[in-house]
């Protein structure tokens, strides 16, 4: 008989766990799943579940929604994107657009798309125009994209790539040694794409426990009773609760379009700045395809308020794990999902967005 969510909850009740232990994931269909299911309620009180950087579209930079914003207004332009990124405001003065959704509010033709493959047909069906895809993602979402482009595409198609790496953004955190968690929950979904033995370095860098979820409370649960018994044991290893789907190596296809396809290289995380090695760019062959070499540059005002984020935004604290989305001023006052301030409202991805969501109202 498979192993129940009630199941797990008695095995980790049953520990002796003597102090608090911090458990972080990075996947904001984990966050989703955690938060829906109340599992925080529902573990004992020393064990502390911390989201993580799992949203791509919150470190999403404001020059590329800046540069997707003014391409979406240029005559005869088609500007195609994931849903989320439409109502992602930028931190400009409020007389100005600031979001895509805003854009196409006055005149853009914005479209929101659920695959490349909607990308290419509109493509094929508008080939008076052009048509540029923003494509803002971590490997989940990028890999379609490299496969699209490994295809072959339409020659009025091109990406304004925003796709981003997870795994650097937790090294980044451990090699600061301020990293704020005992133990890992490592993202399924990238897992199955990258391969578990991208999250080995936690282990053997790191010394600390780590265990691959997928999107059930069964799963998740599985993978915190994982950590914690290594943590109270005193071993460590990257554990793979989510088996079904990920497999060791991980998908070689996928693997192999983004290495054809992409380089990586430093890349900028919204309010957190640069981390090394942690974006995808297009490789120099693509640049008929590559929004960024086929557009000019449409730089952000330099006057404007603020940094990364919106004033009085905890967003970029948020993503790593700093502070919980209740513990930022505005939350459920100035900013909610009908008024969002900031990106993590936005996105249902975001962990403020998916706390609300969960009822989470103050
Ligand atoms: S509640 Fe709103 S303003 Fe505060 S961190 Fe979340 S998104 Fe940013």
């Amino acid at each position: 008989m498979p192993t129940t969510a009630r199941d797990w909850l008695e095995r980790i009740r049953r520990l002796e766990i003597p102090e608090r232990i911090r458990i972080m994931n990075v996947c904001g269909g984990h966050e989703r799943a955690i938060t829906m299911a109340g599992l925080r309620n529902l573990l004992p009180a020393a064990i502390e579940l911390i989201p993580g950087p799992g949203c791509p579209v919150c470190v999403c930079p404001e020059e590329a929604i800046h540069q997707a914003m003014q391409l979406a207004l240029q005559e005869g332009v088609i500007l195609v994107a994931f849903g989320d990124m439409l109502r992602v405001p930028v931190n400009l003065p409020k007389r100005e657009i600031r979001s895509l959704a805003e854009a196409r509010a006055n005149g853009a033709e914005v479209r929101p798309i659920a695959s490349p493959t909607e990308a290419v047909k509109i493509a094929q069906t508008h080939p008076d125009r052009e048509v540029v895809f923003f494509a803002a993602g971590f490997e989940t979402t990028t890999a379609p994209v490299a496969a699209m482009l490994a295809e072959g595409v339409p020659a009025n198609l091109s990406v304004l790539l925003a796709g981003r790496l997870t795994w650097p953004a937790v090294a980044m955190l451990l090699d600061s040694e301020q990293a704020g968690f005992d133990a890992l929950i490592a993202p399924g979904h990238v897992s199955a794409v990258m391969g578990p033995e991208e999250w080995e370095f936690v282990v053997r860098d790191h010394h600390l426990p780590a265990a691959v979820a997928g999107f059930t409370a069964e799963s998740l649960l599985a993978a915190i009773y994982s950590t914690l018994r290594q943590l109270l044991e005193g071993r460590r290893f990257l554990d793979n609760c989510y088996p079904e789907v990920v497999r060791p190596g991980g998908n070689k296809a996928a693997q192999r379009c983004l290495k054809e396809m992409l380089e990586v290289a430093d890349a900028d995380w919204r309010g957190i700045g640069t981390i090394a090695r942690s974006g995808y760019r297009m490789k120099p062959r693509l640049a008929d395809h590559d929004a960024r070499q086929r557009f000019p540059e449409y730089p952000l005002p330099r006057s404007r308020s603020g940094g990364g984020m919106p004033n009085g935004c905890d967003c970029a604290r948020v993503v790593l794990g700093k502070q919980y989305p209740n513990q930022c001023r505005l939350y459920g006052t100035a900013c909610t999902p009908r008024n969002p301030i900031g990106p993590c409202m936005v996105s249902d991805e975001g962990a403020c967005r998916i706390w609300w969501s969960g009822g989470v109202t103050h």
